[in-house]
């Protein structure tokens, strides 16, 4: 088994390194990671300017682009060889309900599913800024990888997983779920420059809204692995015929 790691973090990336010592014990692994935290950059690709890649010193290979541009750059050229399956995280924050829109680490993941390969998001869901058992989420993909080895993932479909920030023995079991959804985003923050001119700061993301039972935020919330499966193709099927209905039939004009 060789696997593709890489994050939105950033390749100093605490969550990056812990899931990198785990799964290299398991596994072949290659870390393809951006060289500055690129949190939020959803599945964007950098069309208009090259990329470069170098070795960190850590013995991570950084890239210059988004996290998309990290897997993508890695499967398309930069590897020797074409791994099997692709792991991006631990994500410092959760990515839970909608969330994962925005998020580079599902993002990475994405990617990766694009390109062929099975693909695991995995993040630390904390509740502050203060995030402390990295190891139970690197725990959390060992398992995973084990599982996923007997159960593949089907094609177009990759695995979101949100860790508690608890110990692994705390952990209470893993839960197949479902998106829960937040309230919409708070204000953003305005401020001055030191010369005076206007800046804003968008604000945090809005607090949770549907989390009950059977969501990601209430599995996370009551100490279980949150494991969401995630489909690539966002058509909403069950609406096609009614949009049919009101639709201009032919171009009057
Ligand atoms: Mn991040």
């Amino acid at each position: 088994m060789y696997i593709l790691l890489s994050n939105d973090d950033g390749y100093l990336a605490e969550g990056l390194s812990t899931l990198a010592k785990a799964l290299s014990q398991h596994a072949e692994i290659a870390v393809v990671a951006p060289d500055k935290n690129r949190s939020a950059a959803s599945n964007s690709l950098t069309l208009e300017m090259p990329l470069r890649a170098s070795l960190g010193e850590n013995g991570f290979t950084k890239v210059d682009g988004t996290p998309t541009d990290c897997v993508h750059l890695a499967i398309t050229g930069l590897l020797e060889k074409e791994p099997d399956m692709v792991f991006a995280g631990i994500n410092h924050g959760g990515n839970l309900g909608d969330d994962v829109l925005y998020s580079g680490t599902v993002a990475a993941a994405t990617e990766g599913r694009y390109l062929g390969l099975p693909a695991v998001a995995i993040s630390l869901a904390g509740s502050g800024e203060e995030l402390t058992h990295f190891e139970t989420a690197a725990q959390v993909a060992v398992t995973l990888l084990k599982q996923l080895i007997d159960n593949p993932l089907p094609k177009d479909s990759i695995l979101n997983v949100n860790v508690p920030d608890i110990p692994l023995k705390a952990l209470k079991g893993y839960k197949a779920t479902r998106l829960g959804q937040r309230h919409k985003s708070e204000p953003v923050i305005k401020g001055t420059d030191p010369r005076g001119r206007l800046l804003y700061w968008v604000g945090p993301p809005g607090a949770e809204q549907d989390a009950g039972p059977g969501t990601d935020f209430h599995a996370v919330s009551t100490g279980y692995v949150s494991v969401t499966p995630l489909q690539l193709d966002l058509t909403w099927y069950d609406r096609i015929e009614e949009l049919n209905t009101w639709l201009p039939k032919e171009n009057n004009v």
